[in-house]
């Protein structure tokens, strides 16, 4: 293992690094990406990374568009799997670069296990997942002690391309707060089975799409609304969808708001405590 910043150093010829380079903002990558968008032979990227981050490599490093897209045409996995495979065993510092975590729905896992059975050396580089990192941009923390003390993150897709591998029932029931990946397109049959389980339909939902970049933008619903909301405002992924009550603190946490004017709402949970009389 690499001292505190001589991670690139590790980077050996012939390996293949799994990095997560976080939801979008450059500001979001680790040391880790840093470096090995400085070292990299070759860089095998996904629609999910920005230009701002590829741009941080040097320009003449060759990168591969390796981009998986809902309904557009795409390399098949294995395909995606079996280059970086090649690429490393011509000897290359293969970068497989990855939106948010490579290992939160992002087929890291199977790319890796690819990797292992080729018998071709690999690292994983953890990265922000859009689910945590994105949230806080637009204001939403996943838990504070007053609203929750559990998460789910959950995929809207399963790999059959619906809804059916997860229990929604259990799901309403187990966590107060959902965090919902690729969970538009079914977002309507998805809000109405966590009704059904018992989740009131004017619970606190945001919809924040392209979070953490310069087109951020956030739709504040709920669960009741959620679907037609989003038709009528035509969101597009990619789109992350946070259910619960962590939403209202987003009246009091939206950072990003505050620096263009917004006022802030001090207590957006209406407990009426005042932190600020407290002396113990
Ligand atoms: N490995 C990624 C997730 C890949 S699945 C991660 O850890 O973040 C792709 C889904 O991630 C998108 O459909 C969307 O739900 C979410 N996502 C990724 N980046 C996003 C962003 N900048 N804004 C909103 N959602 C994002």
């Amino acid at each position: 293992m690499s001292t505190m910043t001589d991670f690139a150093a590790d980077f050996a010829p012939g390996s293949v690094w799994l990095v997560g380079a976080g939801p979008g903002h450059a500001g979001l990558l680790t040391l880790q990406a840093h470096a090995a968008l400085q070292a990299a032979d070759i860089i095998v990227y996904d629609a999910l990374v920005g230009d701002d981050i590829l741009a941080l490599a040097p320009e003449e490093t060759p990168r591969e568009y390796a981009g998986k897209r809902g309904g557009k045409p795409s390399p098949k996995q294995a395909d995606i799997s079996l280059r970086l495979i090649q690429l490393a065993r011509q000897g290359k510092r293969v970068l497989r670069l990855k939106g948010g975590d490579p290992f939160v729905f992002g087929r890291g896992g199977e790319e890796a296990l690819t990797l292992v059975q080729a018998g071709v050396p690999f690292r994983i580089c953890p990265g922000i997942t859009a689910g945590i990192g994105g949230l806080a941009f637009a204001g939403i923390p996943l838990t504070h002690r007053d609203t929750n003390h559990a998460i789910t993150m959950i995929t809207g897709h399963d790999a059959t391309g619906n809804v059916t591998g997860v229990d929604w029932d259990a799901v309403a029931k187990g966590s107060p707060a959902l965090v919902l990946y690729m969970a538009i397109k079914h977002i309507g049959a998805i809000s109405e089975k966590l009704i059904a389980a018992g989740r009131p339909a004017s619970e606190p939902v945001a919809v924040v799409t392209n979070a953490s970049l310069p087109e951020m933008s956030v739709l504040e619903t709920s669960l009741g609304n959620a679907a037609t909301d989003i038709e009528r405002h035509n969101v597009k992924p990619p789109a992350i969808v946070a259910i619960g009550e962590i939403v209202r603190l987003r009246s009091g946490l939206d950072w990003l708001g505050a620096a263009s004017g917004k006022v802030l709402e001090p207590d957006p949970l209406s407990l009426g405590r005042d932190d600020s009389e407290q002396t113990g």
